[in-house]
């Protein structure tokens, strides 16, 4: 098996580079590299430079804006992106609804939305957890009632992380309760500021706002919002979840964090040596190093073995597993190498323009914060343990 690309490829790598040397902002990359907030604006400003060029909705068939790249090349881009510490694709629209509506949405559906997916008219939100069907997805109780040419929504989601920025939600809703639970769900599009849709933040341990809870109380939706079938949603739910599995994989992002963990231990001093000389530490970097080539290695061949774009159900949930394990990892190792540095959180100091006294060294100041939001890693997008049950029973038949 030959894992070099190919010299187009590599044409194509130089290509992602020079657009990134050109086109990312400093502004903003530096935010990324120093692991600071990103405001709303920052994310929109760096889709619309994606799109100007054609490459925001990177896995999309050319037909509906997408750039009709090969897996190698979506790949390619992943990695640079995270390299030149670029802002990530917020995935709700792009990588998880977009798909879905390619797939399975109306003519009129994908005319309307996947436009304003890609010139950011729309900001999307994940409607599928509530209070008590997370894991157990499918036993989801938020009600969507045929009245006339609308539904009325009644019920509340959880965990709906960015809502608050969010004009739109896709949600699953229950339309039958007959039956298997799974057959009672569909796929509903609503407009977040129709009367009756009110968001509430979460405060995370750390103070920030990254999730929210969202009430629906009789809120009326057009029917022509339903995607695909009443009663077929869980389908559509499945698919939706291999692409945002895939893309919690996240190769390309742990590639840039092991880097400035390199950096950190070349840096850091262990008895008057860089920390990356102590041999206990550097087994523990030589390890991740292994598994993170590994991980490289199988995501491009689960990726390529799929055509691009998500991995079946089983393989997206391998994927998930140990790309979260694997960036859980550099955030923990990252965290022993700061020692006591990695302890103190200063909140503003994550602020664009902080200019108080910092605690330790310039890359200490984000360490705890990353260290525990990304504990979330092996929870959202279905827990770890659940995703080893997926694997178990498709692949291992047990
Ligand atoms: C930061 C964050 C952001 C999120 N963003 C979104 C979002 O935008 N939209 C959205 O819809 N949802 C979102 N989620 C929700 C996420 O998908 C759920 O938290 C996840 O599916 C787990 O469900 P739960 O929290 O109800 O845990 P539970 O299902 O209650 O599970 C609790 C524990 O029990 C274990 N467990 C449960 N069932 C089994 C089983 N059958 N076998 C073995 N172990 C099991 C779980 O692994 C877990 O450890 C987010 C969650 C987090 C933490």
């Amino acid at each position: 098996m030959d894992l070099r690309f190919a010299p187009e490829e590599e044409a194509f790598r130089e290509e992602v580079r020079t657009f990134l040397k050109e086109k990312l902002p400093t502004r903003i990359a530096e935010k990324v590299r120093q692991g600071k907030r990103l405001t709303k604006q920052d994310h929109e400003t760096w889709h619309a430079i994606l799109n100007e060029r054609g490459w925001l909705a990177n896995h999309w068939p050319k037909e509906y804006g997408g750039p009709g790249w090969s897996v190698a090349q979506a790949y390619i881009f992943d990695v640079e992106t995270a390299l030149a510490h670029a802002p990530r694709i917020i995935p709700f629209a792009v990588s998880m609804l977009g798909p879905v509506l390619i797939k399975y949405g109306s003519e009129a559906q994908k005319s309307h939305w996947l436009p304003r997916i890609l010139d950011g008219t729309d900001w999307w939100c994940q409607g599928y957890s509530e209070p008590g069907s997370g894991s157990d997805l499918a036993s989801l109780k938020t009600s969507a009632v045929r009245d006339g040419d609308h539904y009325i929504v009644n019920g509340q989601k959880t965990w709906t992380t960015l809502a608050q920025h969010a004009n739109m939600i896709f949600c699953l809703v229950r339309t039958s309760t007959t039956g298997k639970k799974q057959e009672g769900i569909s796929f509903l599009l609503i407009d977040m500021n129709t009367p009756g849709v009110e968001v509430r933040p979460i405060v995370l341990l750390d103070g920030e706002r990254e999730v929210n809870e969202v009430f629906f109380t009789d809120v009326r939706v057009p029917v022509a919002n339903l995607v695909g079938e009443e009663n077929k949603g869980w389908t559509y739910a499945k698919y939706l979840l291999t692409y945002e599995r895939t893309n919690i994989a996240g190769v390309g992002g742990s590639m840039a964090a092991f880097k400035e963990l390199q950096r950190i231990a070349a840096t850091e001093r262990k008895n008057g040596k860089p920390l990356a000389e102590d041999p206990l530490f550097a087994a523990r970097l030589a390890r991740l190093e292994i598994d993170l080539e590994n991980m490289k290695t199988t995501n491009l061949r689960v990726l390529a073995a799929s055509g691009g774009g998500a991995a079946s159900l089983e393989f997206s949930a391998m994927l998930k597993i140990r790309g979260t394990e694997i960036r859980q990892e550099i955030t923990s190792l990252t965290r022993r190498a700061l020692g006591p540095y990695a302890q103190p959180f200063i909140s503003e100091a994550l602020d664009e323009g902080f200019n108080g006294e910092p605690v330790g060294p310039e890359y200490a100041a984000s360490a705890a914060v990353d260290y525990f939001n990304n504990r979330k890693l092996s929870i959202f997008g279905g827990s770890n343990e659940v995703q080893r049950e997926i694997i178990t029973k498709a692949i291992l038949e047990l």
